[in-house]
């Protein structure tokens, strides 16, 4: 499959310079050229079939048939467990690979396609990633050890949890971690900044991993196609699908998986206080603005990359949208009532990204079957989930493994010409 610029609709590529690329030279995002309907073709529902499925046109030619299965073998060797709380209500938990948050789909799959282009290529690439806290674990965990590839990670210094932290700065090798001294948004500046220098675009080998890049955003169509083949099969149902969101580049995987005709409802887009999209959605005018500090720190974007591609999609026409999703903000003191409520009501643990997606769920669904997609695991987040729920949470393996490692982190100012010098130093050695 080809693809194409959000902002030139004649700039065309192929997979493998989408991928490296990331993000194109006129500064937009690439589009799949076409969304074919495959879902008639599914035989299994297991999620590495519903993830061939849906994934083989547009890697096809690029891949042989073989490849794209040993692909999904290799990045998705986890489970989608989908757990109904109530007559209407079932959370998707997308938290169950190596880094606990949905971003593992992204982070392996994109890691294992990107190795094997540059393998083809003869090439060296450095991955420059700005993470919110869950983004740099889940690709510096895809890329960890892969020859060929350096990873650097801008994170905001203090405004992730302490165990992600940890998970952004135990791996060491190829991976180096830095605490900007600024916001999410600082750090995502830093990165499109770099990317627009013709200098270090020219002598460092820049490529990104955010969710603006097509390699992260197409495997996170698989969960969606598993989930609603699931619920369409076994009960007759399309579901509504609430998504927290903060970058947008989750639920534009949904939109996706519904393009290309899995059986969805709608899309619900939950976000916390950083409520620009909602608004764009009332008001019709998009107005980004810097992001405020929430509980749910992965979704505290100000400026939402994705937003141009779900204009692209649909053609830039407010209306039109509206028609597939809506979106509702929602205050941390909601978020806690509702960790509070859904322990209480179901006995369930949420972290408190999925907290804000199971209070639009409540609130907003309508009694249609809802499927809330559950971001992270509750451990990730377990000193607000503790003290919020005045339990004890154990930590699953994949965290308490890296408790004891020691860390690697630089620390650096928001500025793009130190950024920029430290790259180029990076690059010469
Ligand atoms: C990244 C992240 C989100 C937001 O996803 P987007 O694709 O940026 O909208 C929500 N929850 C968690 C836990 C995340 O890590």
């Amino acid at each position: 499959m080809q693809f194409y610029s959000t902002r030139n609709s004649n700039h065309i590529v192929q997979i493998d310079e989408a991928i490296l690329n990331g993000i194109a030279n006129d500064g937009g995002l690439y589009m799949p050229s076409a969304f074919t309907n495959v879902y008639t073709e599914l035989k299994d529902n297991d999620l590495q079939s519903v993830a061939e499925n849906m994934l083989t046109p547009f890697i096809r030619g690029y891949f042989s048939a073989e490849e794209i299965k040993a692909i999904v073998l290799e990045s998705f060797a986890f489970n989608v467990p989908l757990v109904q709380l109530n007559e209407q209500l079932y959370i998707a938990e997308l938290f169950h690979g190596p880094t606990l948050a949905f971003k593992d789909f992204g982070g392996m799959f994109m890691a294992n396609v990107m190795s094997q282009i540059l393998q083809r290529q003869g090439r060296k690439l450095t991955i420059l990633v700005a993470t919110s806290g869950d983004t740099g674990g889940a690709v510096a965990n895809g890329f960890f050890d892969k020859e060929n590839i350096d990873v650097v990670i801008l994170y905001p210094k203090g405004k992730v949890s302490d165990l992600q932290e940890l998970q952004l700065t135990t791996f060491g090798k190829n991976i180096t971690a830095i605490a900007i001294d600024g916001t999410f948004d600082d750090c995502q500046h830093l990165v499109k900044t770099a990317f627009a220098d013709q200098e270090l675009k020219a002598s460092a080998n820049l490529s990104s991993a955010n969710s603006i890049n097509i390699g992260r955003l197409i495997p996170q169509m698989i969960y969606y196609g598993y989930v609603a083949n699931k619920l369409f099969k076994e009960k007759d149902i399309k579901p509504t699908i609430v998504v927290p969101s903060g970058n947008f580049g989750n639920i534009s995987a949904g939109l996706f998986a519904k393009r290309i005709g899995y059986p969805i409802a709608r899309f619900i887009a939950a976000t916390n206080a950083n409520d620009v999209v909602p608004e764009y959605f009332n008001t019709g005018k998009y107005t980004s603005r810097p992001s405020v500090q929430t509980l749910s720190n992965a979704m505290d974007v100000g400026a939402p990359s994705n937003m141009e591609r779900i204009n692209n999609l649909f053609g830039n026409d407010v209306s039109k949208i509206k028609d597939e999703i809506s979106a509702y903000s929602v205050s941390d003191e909601q978020t806690k009532a509702t960790m509070k409520s859904a322990y209480e009501k179901y006995n369930y643990i949420a972290d408190p990204h999925t907290a804000v997606g199971i209070h639009v769920a409540e609130e907003k669904a309508n009694y249609e079957t809802t499927v809330v997609m559950s971001t992270a695991h509750p451990a990730k987040f377990k000193a607000d989930v503790e003290q919020i729920l005045g339990i004890q949470l154990p930590l699953p393996k994949q965290l308490s493994d890296i408790l004891n490692k020691p860390q690697q982190l630089l620390n650096m100012v928001n500025s793009f010409p130190v950024l920029k010098d430290f790259l180029l130093t990076a690059q010469k050695k």
